[in-house]
Protein backbone atom coordinates (compact mmCIF):
# COMPACT_ATOMS: atom_id res chain seq x y z
CA UNK A 1 0.00 0.00 0.00
CA UNK A 2 1.18 3.62 -0.57
CA UNK A 3 0.51 6.20 2.15
CA UNK A 4 -0.20 9.76 0.88
CA UNK A 5 -1.26 13.10 2.50
CA UNK A 6 -3.89 15.37 1.05
CA UNK A 7 -2.28 18.63 -0.37
CA UNK A 8 -4.40 21.22 2.17
CA UNK A 9 -2.40 19.61 5.11
CA UNK A 10 0.13 21.82 3.97
CA UNK A 11 -1.35 24.73 1.67
CA UNK A 12 -4.40 26.46 0.20
CA UNK A 13 -3.03 27.31 -2.61
CA UNK A 14 -2.24 24.91 -5.96
CA UNK A 15 0.55 28.02 -7.17
CA UNK A 16 4.11 26.56 -7.82
CA UNK A 17 5.28 27.55 -4.81
CA UNK A 18 2.24 25.62 -2.86
CA UNK A 19 2.92 22.52 -4.63
CA UNK A 20 7.12 22.53 -4.34
CA UNK A 21 6.22 23.45 -0.38
CA UNK A 22 3.30 20.50 -0.44
CA UNK A 23 6.01 17.66 -2.13
CA UNK A 24 8.66 18.88 0.41
CA UNK A 25 7.00 18.57 3.16
CA UNK A 26 4.65 15.32 2.34
CA UNK A 27 7.91 13.68 1.80
CA UNK A 28 9.65 14.74 4.79
CA UNK A 29 6.58 13.47 6.76
CA UNK A 30 7.19 10.14 5.19
CA UNK A 31 4.94 9.70 2.86
CA UNK A 32 4.82 8.09 -1.01
CA UNK A 33 1.50 10.39 -2.25
CA UNK A 34 0.66 13.86 -2.29
CA UNK A 35 -3.26 14.24 -2.89
CA UNK A 36 -3.67 17.35 -5.18
CA UNK A 37 -6.93 19.23 -5.12
CA UNK A 38 -7.99 19.85 -8.33
CA UNK A 39 -11.12 22.42 -7.82
CA UNK A 40 -9.57 24.39 -10.30
CA UNK A 41 -7.39 22.14 -12.91
CA UNK A 42 -7.11 24.84 -15.48
CA UNK A 43 -5.21 27.10 -13.10
CA UNK A 44 -2.38 24.19 -12.58
CA UNK A 45 1.14 25.10 -13.87
CA UNK A 46 1.86 21.73 -15.27
CA UNK A 47 5.75 22.74 -16.08
CA UNK A 48 6.15 24.32 -13.02
CA UNK A 49 4.83 21.04 -10.91
CA UNK A 50 7.08 18.63 -13.41
CA UNK A 51 9.81 20.89 -12.78
CA UNK A 52 9.50 19.95 -8.64
CA UNK A 53 8.60 16.33 -9.21
CA UNK A 54 11.88 15.94 -11.47
CA UNK A 55 13.78 16.90 -8.34
CA UNK A 56 11.91 15.57 -5.62
CA UNK A 57 10.05 12.25 -6.85
CA UNK A 58 6.50 11.37 -4.90
CA UNK A 59 3.28 10.07 -6.74
CA UNK A 60 0.47 12.61 -7.52
CA UNK A 61 -2.76 11.84 -7.42
CA UNK A 62 -5.75 14.27 -8.16
CA UNK A 63 -9.26 14.87 -6.45
CA UNK A 64 -12.06 17.59 -7.04
CA UNK A 65 -15.75 17.70 -6.54
CA UNK A 66 -18.31 19.50 -9.08
CA UNK A 67 -19.18 23.01 -8.65
CA UNK A 68 -22.84 24.44 -9.76
CA UNK A 69 -21.68 25.41 -13.02
CA UNK A 70 -19.74 21.75 -13.79
CA UNK A 71 -22.23 19.63 -12.34
CA UNK A 72 -22.62 16.22 -14.54
CA UNK A 73 -25.70 15.13 -12.71
CA UNK A 74 -27.59 18.00 -14.33
CA UNK A 75 -30.95 18.18 -16.99
CA UNK A 76 -28.64 20.92 -18.25
CA UNK A 77 -26.31 19.67 -20.87
CA UNK A 78 -24.70 23.34 -20.76
CA UNK A 79 -23.55 22.30 -16.95
CA UNK A 80 -22.89 18.82 -17.86
CA UNK A 81 -20.59 19.74 -20.65
CA UNK A 82 -18.61 22.14 -18.54
CA UNK A 83 -18.25 19.32 -16.06
CA UNK A 84 -16.68 16.57 -18.52
CA UNK A 85 -14.00 19.29 -19.79
CA UNK A 86 -13.19 19.80 -16.08
CA UNK A 87 -12.68 16.14 -15.41
CA UNK A 88 -10.84 15.82 -18.57
CA UNK A 89 -8.83 18.87 -17.71
CA UNK A 90 -8.31 17.14 -14.71
CA UNK A 91 -7.05 13.94 -16.37
CA UNK A 92 -4.58 15.91 -18.60
CA UNK A 93 -3.01 17.51 -15.51
CA UNK A 94 -2.72 14.00 -13.79
CA UNK A 95 -1.41 12.44 -16.96
CA UNK A 96 1.21 15.31 -17.46
CA UNK A 97 2.44 14.53 -13.62
CA UNK A 98 2.20 10.94 -14.04
CA UNK A 99 -0.74 10.27 -11.89
CA UNK A 100 -3.00 7.30 -11.66
CA UNK A 101 -6.02 7.71 -9.56
CA UNK A 102 -8.94 10.79 -9.92
CA UNK A 103 -10.70 10.62 -7.35
CA UNK A 104 -13.44 12.20 -5.43
CA UNK A 105 -17.46 13.67 -5.92
CA UNK A 106 -16.45 13.66 -9.66
CA UNK A 107 -19.97 12.45 -10.29
CA UNK A 108 -21.98 15.89 -9.21
CA UNK A 109 -21.86 18.84 -7.48
CA UNK A 110 -20.29 18.47 -3.36
CA UNK A 111 -23.54 20.38 -1.92
CA UNK A 112 -26.29 20.05 0.29
CA UNK A 113 -29.25 18.92 -1.42
CA UNK A 114 -32.73 19.49 -1.11
CA UNK A 115 -34.30 16.43 -3.40
CA UNK A 116 -33.22 13.49 -4.98
CA UNK A 117 -31.25 13.69 -8.34
CA UNK A 118 -33.93 12.73 -11.48
CA UNK A 119 -33.52 10.15 -13.40
CA UNK A 120 -32.66 12.43 -16.11
CA UNK A 121 -29.78 14.24 -14.62
CA UNK A 122 -28.40 11.13 -13.38
CA UNK A 123 -28.10 9.65 -16.91
CA UNK A 124 -26.43 12.68 -18.14
CA UNK A 125 -24.14 11.71 -15.53
CA UNK A 126 -23.57 8.38 -16.27
CA UNK A 127 -23.09 8.92 -19.75
CA UNK A 128 -20.33 11.64 -19.41
CA UNK A 129 -18.50 9.69 -17.07
CA UNK A 130 -18.41 6.69 -19.72
CA UNK A 131 -16.69 8.89 -21.86
CA UNK A 132 -14.06 10.39 -19.32
CA UNK A 133 -13.40 6.83 -18.32
CA UNK A 134 -13.04 5.90 -21.96
CA UNK A 135 -10.52 8.35 -22.10
CA UNK A 136 -8.77 7.68 -18.74
CA UNK A 137 -8.41 4.44 -19.81
CA UNK A 138 -5.81 5.84 -22.61
CA UNK A 139 -4.39 7.56 -19.99
CA UNK A 140 -4.14 4.28 -17.85
CA UNK A 141 -5.83 6.64 -14.66
CA UNK A 142 -8.16 5.25 -12.79
CA UNK A 143 -11.41 7.26 -11.57
CA UNK A 144 -12.66 6.77 -8.15
CA UNK A 145 -16.12 7.55 -6.82
CA UNK A 146 -16.04 8.85 -3.35
CA UNK A 147 -18.92 8.14 -1.09
CA UNK A 148 -19.78 11.00 0.87
CA UNK A 149 -22.56 11.71 3.24
CA UNK A 150 -25.86 13.12 2.69
CA UNK A 151 -24.77 17.04 3.24
CA UNK A 152 -22.44 16.55 0.68
CA UNK A 153 -24.21 14.04 -1.88
CA UNK A 154 -27.53 13.28 -2.74
CA UNK A 155 -26.08 10.36 -5.03
CA UNK A 156 -23.69 8.56 -3.28
CA UNK A 157 -23.52 7.41 0.14
CA UNK A 158 -22.71 4.12 0.62
CA UNK A 159 -20.59 1.72 -0.52
CA UNK A 160 -23.69 -0.28 -1.90
CA UNK A 161 -24.86 2.83 -4.04
CA UNK A 162 -21.59 3.38 -5.34
CA UNK A 163 -21.70 -0.17 -6.28
CA UNK A 164 -24.86 -0.03 -8.66
CA UNK A 165 -23.29 3.33 -9.83
CA UNK A 166 -20.22 2.20 -11.40
CA UNK A 167 -22.20 -1.09 -12.78
CA UNK A 168 -24.49 1.72 -14.18
CA UNK A 169 -21.43 2.88 -16.26
CA UNK A 170 -20.04 -0.01 -17.10
CA UNK A 171 -16.07 0.58 -17.69
CA UNK A 172 -13.18 -1.34 -15.69
CA UNK A 173 -11.40 1.70 -14.55
CA UNK A 174 -14.17 3.11 -12.51
CA UNK A 175 -13.41 1.69 -8.94
CA UNK A 176 -15.33 2.47 -5.67
CA UNK A 177 -13.12 5.66 -3.16
CA UNK A 178 -14.33 5.15 0.38
CA UNK A 179 -13.48 7.33 3.26
CA UNK A 180 -13.40 6.81 6.95
CA UNK A 181 -15.20 10.01 7.92
CA UNK A 182 -18.02 9.42 5.25
CA UNK A 183 -18.51 5.69 6.32
CA UNK A 184 -18.44 6.99 9.98
CA UNK A 185 -22.08 9.20 9.11
CA UNK A 186 -22.94 6.66 6.90
CA UNK A 187 -22.16 3.12 6.84
CA UNK A 188 -23.72 0.83 9.30
CA UNK A 189 -20.22 -0.65 10.53
CA UNK A 190 -16.21 -0.01 8.63
CA UNK A 191 -16.10 -3.62 7.78
CA UNK A 192 -18.94 -4.94 5.46
CA UNK A 193 -19.15 -1.97 3.13
CA UNK A 194 -15.29 -3.26 2.57
CA UNK A 195 -16.12 -6.63 1.70
CA UNK A 196 -19.11 -5.42 -0.55
CA UNK A 197 -16.59 -3.75 -2.80
CA UNK A 198 -13.81 -6.30 -2.17
CA UNK A 199 -11.52 -5.82 -5.54
CA UNK A 200 -13.64 -2.59 -6.71
CA UNK A 201 -12.37 -0.95 -4.15
CA UNK A 202 -9.41 1.12 -5.45
CA UNK A 203 -9.09 4.28 -3.60
CA UNK A 204 -9.32 5.23 0.45
CA UNK A 205 -9.11 8.43 2.31
CA UNK A 206 -8.50 8.44 5.91
CA UNK A 207 -10.12 10.66 7.73
CA UNK A 208 -11.23 10.90 11.94
CA UNK A 209 -14.62 11.84 12.86
CA UNK A 210 -14.21 15.85 13.17
CA UNK A 211 -11.51 15.44 10.84
CA UNK A 212 -8.80 16.28 12.89
CA UNK A 213 -5.79 13.95 14.68
CA UNK A 214 -6.41 10.42 13.44
CA UNK A 215 -7.39 8.64 17.20
CA UNK A 216 -8.63 11.90 18.57
CA UNK A 217 -12.29 11.10 17.43
CA UNK A 218 -15.00 8.24 16.97
CA UNK A 219 -13.95 6.43 13.78
CA UNK A 220 -13.17 2.59 14.51
CA UNK A 221 -10.16 2.75 12.69
CA UNK A 222 -8.88 -1.28 14.20
CA UNK A 223 -12.25 -2.65 12.37
CA UNK A 224 -11.52 -0.67 9.03
CA UNK A 225 -7.82 -1.77 8.83
CA UNK A 226 -9.08 -4.99 9.21
CA UNK A 227 -11.29 -5.15 6.47
CA UNK A 228 -8.89 -3.43 4.37
CA UNK A 229 -6.63 -6.51 5.32
CA UNK A 230 -9.31 -8.96 4.58
CA UNK A 231 -9.84 -7.73 0.99
CA UNK A 232 -5.81 -7.48 0.45
CA UNK A 233 -6.49 -3.74 -0.57
CA UNK A 234 -3.39 -2.53 -2.09
CA UNK A 235 -3.93 0.91 -3.39
CA UNK A 236 -3.24 4.20 -2.03
CA UNK A 237 -4.34 5.28 1.32
CA UNK A 238 -4.62 8.93 2.02
CA UNK A 239 -4.73 11.00 5.18
CA UNK A 240 -7.60 13.80 4.52
CA UNK A 241 -7.73 16.25 7.09
CA UNK A 242 -9.33 19.74 7.06
CA UNK A 243 -8.82 22.53 9.71
CA UNK A 244 -9.19 26.83 9.48
CA UNK A 245 -5.36 26.56 9.77
CA UNK A 246 -4.75 26.11 6.38
CA UNK A 247 -7.47 27.43 4.26
CA UNK A 248 -8.74 27.14 0.13
CA UNK A 249 -11.88 29.71 0.05
CA UNK A 250 -13.60 26.99 -1.94
CA UNK A 251 -12.80 23.68 -0.72
CA UNK A 252 -13.45 25.29 3.34
CA UNK A 253 -17.12 26.45 1.91
CA UNK A 254 -17.61 23.52 0.49
CA UNK A 255 -16.93 20.69 2.82
CA UNK A 256 -17.66 23.35 6.17
CA UNK A 257 -14.41 23.77 7.45
CA UNK A 258 -15.28 26.23 10.07
CA UNK A 259 -13.48 25.01 13.39
CA UNK A 260 -9.54 25.19 14.18
CA UNK A 261 -9.05 21.17 14.13
CA UNK A 262 -4.92 21.41 14.80
CA UNK A 263 -2.90 24.18 13.79
CA UNK A 264 0.59 22.68 13.46
CA UNK A 265 0.77 20.80 9.72
CA UNK A 266 4.57 19.36 10.30
CA UNK A 267 3.26 17.44 13.81
CA UNK A 268 0.12 16.72 12.14
CA UNK A 269 1.33 14.27 9.17
CA UNK A 270 3.97 12.69 11.09
CA UNK A 271 1.28 11.55 13.64
CA UNK A 272 -1.06 10.75 10.94
CA UNK A 273 1.79 9.11 9.13
CA UNK A 274 2.90 6.99 11.91
CA UNK A 275 -1.01 6.35 13.01
CA UNK A 276 -1.83 4.70 9.35
CA UNK A 277 1.43 2.45 9.04
CA UNK A 278 1.30 1.66 12.18
CA UNK A 279 -2.39 1.03 12.06
CA UNK A 280 -1.59 -1.49 9.04
CA UNK A 281 0.98 -3.26 10.65
CA UNK A 282 -1.15 -4.23 13.95
CA UNK A 283 -3.38 -5.98 11.61
CA UNK A 284 -0.12 -7.57 9.46
CA UNK A 285 1.13 -9.25 12.65
CA UNK A 286 -2.58 -11.02 13.05
CA UNK A 287 -1.52 -13.24 10.20
CA UNK A 288 2.08 -14.22 11.21
CA UNK A 289 1.05 -16.41 13.95
MN1 LIG B 1 -12.50 12.26 1.32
Amino acid sequence: MQIGCHGLVWTGSVDPEGFELSVTKSLTSGFDILELPLLDPYSVDVASARAVLDKQPITVTGSLGQSRATDITSESLEQVAAGEDKLNTALDVLSALGGRYLVGVLYGELRKYDEPPTSAARANGITALRSVADRATELDITLGLEVVNRYESNMINTAAQALRYIDDIGRENVVVHLDSYHMNIEESDMYRPVLLCGDRLGYVHIGESHRGYLGSGTVNFPEFFRALDAVSYNGPVVFETFSTAIVNKDISRMLAVWRNLWHDSEDLALHANHFIRNSIHSIETLSMH
